[in-house]
């Protein structure tokens, strides 16, 4: 079964990422949650554009991606798991749950790290939110992502399949949680119990810095619940709230171009321990 997976692994993971993409593509435009503001066009071309870059640079860049370094680790025998005797099935979630662990807190330091917020911020200087917002990440923010994940691989000694499974649910909950899509409120409320619904995900792209610094899960709710970073919905409503930051809000920024020279430009305002706008009483303006 595992050497299936592997065998098959370009295209699985190719099958799964455009299935996804083009459902939630057709889910939004049958049942939206909210009006679009900007036209689809410039943001779907420049995303899209942006995800076959980062898709390029990532596999010229690195010899090696995660479901490599496991085929390495369980070859020399590195790392926890290849060095405790687990039953395999134990091995698999609790390797699944501990690289979600590691995203979450990776993505908590990209937002409290002025210099790392700078990069990861243009993912959220997307002026409307739908499926693929959730491709929108800097090239730098891919490659520093893809070191720490190979770091956390060959630590833990995760076994290859055990990764290639952990990557294909996480782009795909990715996709799904990013998306535009109308949920009931009860489905949404029992969904939200196993998964980062849509809802859940939309407050971390508010414009309020507050809403902006919470609810970093991607896949699983449980790490905000735990840890205490956890809001429910948005202040304004879903309807009324802003998406974005206060810093790029021009329908230009939202074009390639503009988007790799973000990092560069203005204070990195916003992130996670900016008190700046801050009042005493730990309200803001
Ligand atoms: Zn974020
Ligand atoms: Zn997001």
């Amino acid at each position: 079964m595992g050497d299936m997976l592997l065998t098959h692994e370009p295209v699985l993971r190719l099958s799964v990422f455009l299935g996804v993409l083009v459902g939630m593509m057709l889910w939004e435009l049958a049942a939206p949650r909210r009006r679009l503001e900007i036209p689809r066009v410039l943001r779907w071309t420049n995303n899209l554009a942006l995800v076959a870059m980062d898709t390029a640079l990532l596999r010229l860049t690195f010899p090696v991606l995660a479901v490599g370094v496991g085929v390495l680790a369980q070859d020399k025998g590195f790392g926890l798991f290849n060095m405790v005797e687990l039953p395999g099935a134990l091995a698999f979630c609790a390797g699944i749950l501990l690289l979600d662990l590691a995203i979450y807190l990776q993505h908590v330091l990209f937002h409290a790290v002025p210099a790392l917020w700078r990069l990861h911020r243009m993912h959220h200087a997307d002026l409307d939110f739908d499926v693929t917002t959730g491709l929108r990440f800097h090239p730098l923010e891919i490659l520093l992502s893809m070191g720490i994940k190979l770091a956390v691989v060959a630590a833990l000694g995760l076994s290859p399949v055990t990764v290639l499974v952990f990557e294909i649910l996480l782009n795909a909950t990715a996709l799904f949680n990013h998306s535009n899509i109308r949920l009931s409120p009860s489905v949404d409320r029992w969904l939200r119990l196993v998964l980062v619904t849509p809802d859940m995900h939309r407050v971390h792209h508010s414009v309020d810095p507050r809403e902006t610094n919470s609810n970093y899960g991607f896949s699983v709710p449980w790490w905000d619940r735990l840890l205490g970073t956890y809001v429910a919905q948005p202040a304004l409503g879903h309807e009324s709230m802003q998406i974005g930051i206060e810093q790029f809000r021009e329908p230009a920024d939202l074009r390639l171009d503009r988007m790799l020279i973000q990092p560069l430009i203005g204070p990195a305002s916003g992130h996670a321990l900016d008190v700046s706008g801050e009042h005493r009483d730990g309200s803001r303006d």
